[in-house]
């Protein structure tokens, strides 16, 4: 089994002995089918971004949660290089660092993100009252917030409510590299 595949797949099932939550109640939670769910427990399945969410916002978790194990609780500085952290999720044309991981003491994750050129991701809408502050690091992209796509190029940033419908999208020819805040209302483990 592939490492990350290996990490989602400890933390599904932990997650679900956790809450004693059956495999079907874990599908009606998530949205996500119960086929789809034991394959992941089985590290047979690298799921979309999209199916992450759902299984995240399933469990009142955080999306990074499922990415890597979260770093050692300590008061020294964490240095973290995108470089060596960029996965390329299944079927996106989307890069994905986890630069900080979600802890429960802060509340919030931060990632860095690489949209290819022309690609486009719709996201559908996450818990209530998680918010997202985008960055933008390098090139030039446009959000969708509010039924809006907003053009934002280096160095502008918005934030905005993403328990509601929103998306990225890269229109140009070079990569965009943005970051996104991910902050959660509840401090969930
Ligand atoms: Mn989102």
């Amino acid at each position: 089994m592939e490492e990350p595949n290996r990490h989602l797949a400890d933390t599904l099932r932990a997650l679900r002995r956790d809450r004693n939550w059956s495999l079907d109640r874990a599908a009606a939670e998530t949205g996500v089918s119960k086929a789809m769910l034991g394959q992941i427990e089985r590290g047979e399945s690298s799921p979309t971004v999209a199916t992450l969410w759902k299984i995240a916002s399933g469990f009142h978790t955080s999306l990074s949660t499922f990415l890597e194990p979260a770093p050692e609780a300590h008061a020294g500085p964490l240095v973290r290089r995108a470089e060596a952290l960029r996965l390329r999720p299944a079927g996106e044309g989307m890069l994905v660092a986890p630069l900080f991981p979600f802890e429960s003491r802060f509340g919030f994750e931060v990632f860095e993100l690489t949209l290819l050129p022309g690609y486009e991701r719709r996201s559908e809408p996450h818990e209530a009252g998680v918010t997202e502050h985008v960055l933008v690091v390098r090139g030039a992209m446009e959000v969708l917030v509010e039924g809006e796509w907003v053009a934002l190029k280096a160095s502008e940033a918005v934030r905005f409510a993403a328990d509601r419908p929103h998306g990225y999208r890269n229109p140009g020819t070079e990569p965009v590299v943005f970051h996104n805040l991910i902050h959660y209302p509840r401090r969930w483990g």
